[in-house]
């Protein structure tokens, strides 16, 4: 699934094709549950407007249009946005043509999990409304603010899309080892500094992984716990440690990310 890092890879892709284009047509597959506006509806009301920036809020890509509506797409499991689609592909579910005649932009879904929604201008969405601060730029006090009372593993709660939108199970893992913090904390226990420290791996991941071009098409090598169960960890040699947490694997040191304020105390004094 394409996690923050690839979205906005493709976001960054795709505003230069998109940004500054008028769409002179829509083509369209029929109506399924991709479509989230109806196909006509979306064909008629998208044609004549100009795309006037590409932007994203966690994993969802928002194309603002000139007359202030946004065209919503999320890309779900398989969806892909970009220039090299296939006219007329059984899988190309929305084509957009444009007035300069120039190339089209296509957005393509083989397993039909990605969403296309037209927003009109001053238009609410509940998808975007539940967002928490996006994962890429949350502070460490906006973390903290979220964990109070949710005595869940942190790891969980870094999943939950309204405490930090966009942080998926990689990146989750990932940061918490950066963190030097067990997935397994009860989240509210977090103090205020390793709130701060947690925001800032969450960012430096991300960060990274985007600028490696991110997502799915990322090595093994390029994490240093996902993945990577009964491997030494990278910092003390002993082996990680792959648990369930909230339904999904999850993969940490349990020497470095120890659990509770005993381990902090303990490190100090290593
Ligand atoms: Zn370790």
């Amino acid at each position: 699934m394409p996690e923050l890092p690839e979205v906005e890879v493709t976001r960054r892709k795709v505003a230069r094709m998109l940004v500054g284009r008028r769409i002179a047509e829509v083509v369209t597959t029929r109506d399924s549950y991709v479509f989230l506006t109806r196909p006509a509806v979306l064909a008629e009301r998208l044609r004549g407007r100009r795309v006037e920036a590409l932007e994203r809020a966690g994993k969802y890509l928002l194309a603002r249009l000139d007359d202030g509506a946004r065209l919503l797409v999320h890309l779900g499991m398989t969806g892909e946005l970009g220039g090299d689609g296939l006219p007329g592909e059984a899988h190309t579910h929305v084509e957009l043509r444009f007035a300069d005649g120039g190339p089209p932009v296509f957005f393509r879904d083989v397993r039909k999990f990605g969403k296309v929604q037209l927003l009109a201008a001053g238009e609410r969405s509940a998808r975007l409304d539940r967002l928490g601060p996006d994962a890429l730029h949350a502070r460490g006090a906006e973390l903290c603010a979220r964990l109070v009372g949710r005595r869940a593993p942190i790891k969980a709660v870094l999943l939950d899309q309204s405490v930090l939108a966009g942080v998926g199970n990689i990146y989750a893992d990932e940061a918490l080892f950066e963190a030097r913090l067990s997935p397994l904390r009860p989240a509210s226990s977090l103090t205020p500094a390793e709130c701060q420290r947690l925001a800032a791996a969450v960012r430096a991941v991300l960060r990274r992984s985007i600028a490696r071009g991110a997502g799915y098409r990322e090595e093994p090598d390029d994490f240093r716990v996902y993945g990577r169960g009964g491997e030494p960890c990278r910092s003390c040699r002993r082996p990680l440690r792959r648990v369930v947490v909230a339904q999904r694997s999850t993969h940490y040191c349990p020497r470095c990310q120890r659990a509770g304020a005993r381990g902090a105390s303990a490190r100090r004094r290593e």
